[in-house]
């Protein structure tokens, strides 16, 4: 399943900054002065927990003045650290900078929060003003000679080779970050790269924000009875719902984002409307108005190019990949190319079917792009005999919530219990308290801002405020959850679709590798982990959503309280493999094309004509559309994050499609022993091992593709 966006997650892209590498923890105290001191972004975090977000606190005019006096804090720590008389240790060089940059890390952390999910146009002044400064800031430290000189010394030194596992990964990870962000370069190109980087943070900011404005601003408006033919009861409130957020007088709109716009293409009896709403979606970026993405891709990729040139890479995609489990885009487009063809072929059978029902019902249509879904949903209904619509009500996001507690119990020996005593960003922010059932003991926080709203960011995410360490005493993790559902009416449950709940419990597979992170320095902690690898843990948690337990227990009636019939799980089961050809070619054109526009080198690109004259070169079926069409490709633009990168949500399922297995040939999804390997080997170890070491020690063997291939149904080659 591939219907998930985890950009922006801190943790995971490294995020807004592309810095938090150098952006950890400080205990030098700088001074400061009087109107400084009074900024409460600068404050540690008061209150229990040790210490939380002072959200109640934030202004947003604090934010640029608090960026300034944490980067110059953190400069003065690393300039400290540089300068040091002393011969460079891991301690005095390493650790020392794992213990720096506190201030920034909180200020970032909160600043991340406003930009993504409480944006306005003060919000986007401030990033606009922010994101060169902050990646020249970025630069200064990567570039420092002197410190470069001392992380060299201690990652040769022959004493680092009789640290620790841990450490010495640490030593390496420092050595080769730096090396990768231009550290061996000379002066002129040192000064070029910075150029470059400051010049692609402001093209990421504007292509974030034109996004943005683009989902947030297009609507298509629902007016008349007729309008709303073939909307469930519960669409149509939601889409009322929706109508009056906005202040528009109408039955309903569609708003430009996917869980607005999907329902609607899958339920809508209206091929008018269908096509009007699909057209605004897959349009997003690519109007020829202010708020077009064309322009500034050209130039981030030629920028991107120039920079792998200046690296020592070929090209972006080989920059990307070297710290990857892929190590090189070779490697990624054999799994990609290997899996198409497939994918391909099971789309023919796949519109054949929806085509064949359409002629049954005498409309003489030819399956369009804004015709998949909904047709789709029709074949599943006649061969399935399962209608979603009949699933729905058995899925009430309170419900969904508990479940995925109860699976973190079993798996991971979790506990969650609201707390209220501690400040939100929005009211309708909840938090948990996680502990270990069996000890009692504190293991971190879990905020789920789960609704839609104007300047949230569509998607839904993973972010890490806090990461767990010990350098600077025993600090425990605080992770989020964020999605966009829309919000009912007070009192009433929300209720979900299949899709979505399988979203939560992936979203929620990132925040559990979060919080069951047990590792000394911040910089290997929790989510830090190569971002072809970062996915496994988080699908592998999809797997527990069908399990009977989840199922038993928390998939119940909304009015009745009954839980879903046994004979409606049966039709689930046989017909989870449907649609799987859809599911891939949509997620995989975007990963096909994404490599193949950083593999292009430093040619002037044309983004439309490049995605158009790539699919075609593909064989993409023309009933489909990219699952993110080059121009709203945020993964990709709106920071370096999943460049090159979104194949990593297929190399990831490799190995959740293989480790899933252990499961199976033990005693099921809830094997206690396969759990306890599974944490002590993966999920608590972030980036103190190589990853395909990690999974040999949990599998006892490389994975196999093969189980990929089965998971979706297609044809296992021999
Ligand atoms: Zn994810």
């Amino acid at each position: 399943m591939y219907k998930k966006l985890c950009f922006r997650l801190t943790a995971l892209c490294l995020g807004v900054l592309g810095i938090a590498i150098f952006m950890t923890n400080s205990s030098i105290k700088t001074t400061v002065n009087a109107e400084v001191a009074a900024n409460p972004l600068l404050s540690k975090w008061e209150g229990p927990y040790g210490g939380v977000p002072p959200f109640d606190k934030v202004k947003i005019a604090d934010f640029k003045p608090a960026f300034e006096a944490a980067m110059a804090e953190n400069l003065a720590e690393i300039d400290k650290i540089a300068n040091n008389p002393a011969p460079a240790t891991f301690e005095n060089t390493i650790v020392a900078m794992e213990k720096a940059g506190h201030t920034l890390d909180r200020v970032s952390t909160i600043y991340g929060i406003w930009s993504g999910s409480m944006s306005n146009a003060e919000v986007q002044a401030v990033e606009t003003e922010m994101s060169p400064k902050l990646a020249a800031f970025g630069d200064k430290i990567s570039q420092n000679a002197a410190l470069f000189k001392r992380i060299e010394t201690v990652y040769n030194a022959a004493s680092t080779k009789k640290l620790t596992a841990e450490q010495q990964r640490l030593a390496w990870l420092n050595y080769t970050n730096f090396v990768r962000a231009g550290a061996k370069l000379g002066a002129e190109q040192k000064q070029r790269l910075s150029a470059i980087n400051q010049k692609l943070a402001g093209l990421f900011t504007k292509f974030s924000q034109n996004l943005l404005a683009d989902e947030t601003g297009p609507y298509v408006t629902l007016e008349t009875e007729a309008d709303l033919a073939g909307l469930s009861k519960s669409l149509r409130d939601s889409t009322a719902q929706a109508a009056t957020a906005k202040g528009v007088k109408a039955s309903g709109i569609i708003r430009n984002t996917r869980s607005s716009v999907d329902p609607f293409l899958t339920y809508s009896d209206r091929r008018d409307l269908r096509e009007k709403v699909w057209k605004m979606f897959v349009n997003r970026g690519d109007n020829g108005d202010s708020h077009d993405n064309n322009a500034g891709i050209t130039q981030i990729l030629q920028l991107r190019a120039e920079r792998a040139k200046l690296l020592g890479f070929a090209t972006h995609a080989h920059w990307r990949l070297e710290p990857q489990m892929a190590k090189v885009p070779e490697n990624a487009m054999k799994l990609m190319e290997g899996v198409w063809p497939a994918a391909v072929a099971r789309v023919k059978e796949e519109v054949a079917d929806m085509q064949a029902l359409a002629n049954k019902e005498g409309t003489k249509i030819k399956i369009e792009p804004w015709d998949y879904r909904y047709y789709m949903e029709k074949v599943r209904k006649e061969r399935y005999d399962l209608d979603q619509n009949e699933v729905k009500p058995y899925l009430q996001l309170d419900k969904i919530r508990e479940a995925m507690f109860w699976v973190a119990g079993e798996l991971f020996d979790f506990s969650f219990k609201q707390v209220t005593n501690v400040p939100v960003y929005q009211a309708d922010v909840t938090v948990y308290e996680v502990k270990n059932k069996k000890t009692g003991k504190h293991v971190g926080l879990w905020y789920f801002d789960p609704y839609a709203r104007d300047g949230k960011r569509s998607g839904a995410w993973m972010n890490a405020y806090r990461s767990q360490e010990r350098v600077a005493g025993d600090i425990t993790t605080i992770v989020s959850n964020n999605s966009n559902f829309v919000k009912g009416k007070p009192g009433e449950a929300v209720l979900i679709s299949w899709d979505d709940a399988t979203i939560m419990f992936h979203e929620f597979g990132h925040a559990l590798h979060g919080l069951s992170s047990n590792v000394t320095y911040p910089t290997v902690s929790g989510t830090n982990v190569a971002r072809d690898y970062v996915e496994f843990p988080s699908q592998l948690l999809e797997h527990w959503v069908s399990t009977p337990e989840v199922l038993q227990k928390f998939m119940l009636h909304y009015e009745t309280g009954k839980p879903i019939p046994q004979a409606l799980v049966d039709k689930i089961e046989k017909a989870s493999k449907f649609n799987q050809g859809f599911a891939t070619v949509e997620y995989l054109s975007s990963a096909l094309v994404d490599m193949k526009l950083h593999l292009a080198g430093d040619k002037k690109i044309d983004p439309d004509a490049f995605e158009k004259q790539t699919l075609a070169d593909l064989g993409m079926p023309s009933e489909i559309v990219m699952r993110h069409r080059t121009p709203q490709f945020g993964h990709v633009f709106s920071s370096d994050g999943y460049s090159a990168g979104y194949y990593s949500y297929l190399w990831s399922d490799v190995l959740t499609a293989d480790s899933f297995g252990a499961f199976i040939e033990g005693k099921g999804p809830y094997d206690k022993a396969v759990a306890t390997k599974l944490t002590k080997y993966i999920f608590s170890v972030g980036n103190t091992i190589d990853p395909a070491e990690a999974y040999r020690n949990f599998r006892g063997r490389d994975p196999n593709v093969d189980a990929l291939m089965i998971k979706r149904g297609f044809p296992v080659k021999k």
